[in-house]
């Protein structure tokens, strides 16, 4: 977290925010569940050491809807700046399978798996766990099968919608999330999405790097900030606050 500020520093950025993953399926060894008092001190010292950068703090749910109790014992850990609501797993034939594993699927096991992801994402949605903002929204798209036609929005167009209509709903922002920089084929999600956003009467987005190192704090938030404006949503003048119609 030191590094990641003093990377925000040296690229100008007047501000961080840590969201954290707090993941309680294992599928995967980069699946883990943050130590929230460690981490609530981890931001402490942070902030103590790097006075001219404001820094946020923040948990990335992971799948909340299925873990009441531990969703709310990392909440009620301390006062958190952002609290993000995302889906990394779907259940498929009875087990957990994460996005990042959909390409080993099977062709007919991958399509009922981006609905799943879909599915679960509305699922999250419509359970009373307190977020503010949805990450990620077709991260399936991050893991799209080789050999397949293309991600297209259009092909998911009612389940998105109907995700958005509940985001809203709920007051939540929407996330842009850079892939780490990966260009425009990863943000997730992209113009098209973002445009039914505006158009179902979604008011705030948030921006995202998913950096998990230093080096790609903020990378891609130039291609974001253009996606983002271009589908009718303008930055404030403070820096932290979300961009809104
Ligand atoms: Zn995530």
């Amino acid at each position: 977290m030191e590094r990641s500020c003093e990377r925000a520093i040296e690229i100008g950025l007047p501000a961080i925010a840590f969201t954290d993953h707090a993941d309680f399926v294992k599928v995967h060894p980069d699946q883990y569940c943050v130590d929230i008092v460690g981490y609530l001190e981890a931001v402490e010292r942070c902030r103590a050491k790097f006075t001219g950068l404001r820094i946020l703090s923040g948990v990335e749910l992971g799948e909340p809807h299925w873990f009441a109790d531990e969703t709310k014992a990392i909440l009620s850990a301390g006062k958190l700046d952002h609290v993000l609501g995302s889906v990394h797993c779907v259940r498929l034939h009875g087990r957990e399978v994460d996005a990042s594993q959909f390409p080993g699927l099977s062709e007919a096991d991958f399509n009922v798996a981006v609905r799943s992801y879909f599915e679960e994402t509305l699922a999250m949605l419509d359970s009373p766990h307190p977020f503010s903002t949805v990450a990620h929204l077709d991260y399936p798209k991050r893991y799209w099968q080789p050999g397949r036609a293309p991600y297209k929005e259009s092909d998911y167009e009612e389940m998105l919608r109907a995700i958005l209509v509940a985001t809203a709903k709920r007051g939540c922002a929407l996330e842009v999330n850079t892939t780490r920089g990966g260009g425009e084929t990863k943000l997730c999600p992209g113009l098209t999405v973002l445009r039914w956003w505006r158009e179902v009467g979604g008011t705030a987005v948030s921006f995202a790097s998913d950096a998990h190192d230093p080096s790609k704090i903020a990378a891609g938030f130039e291609l974001a900030a253009d996606v983002v404006e271009a589908a009718g949503f303008k930055p404030s003048a403070e820096p932290t606050a979300l961009w809104r119609r």
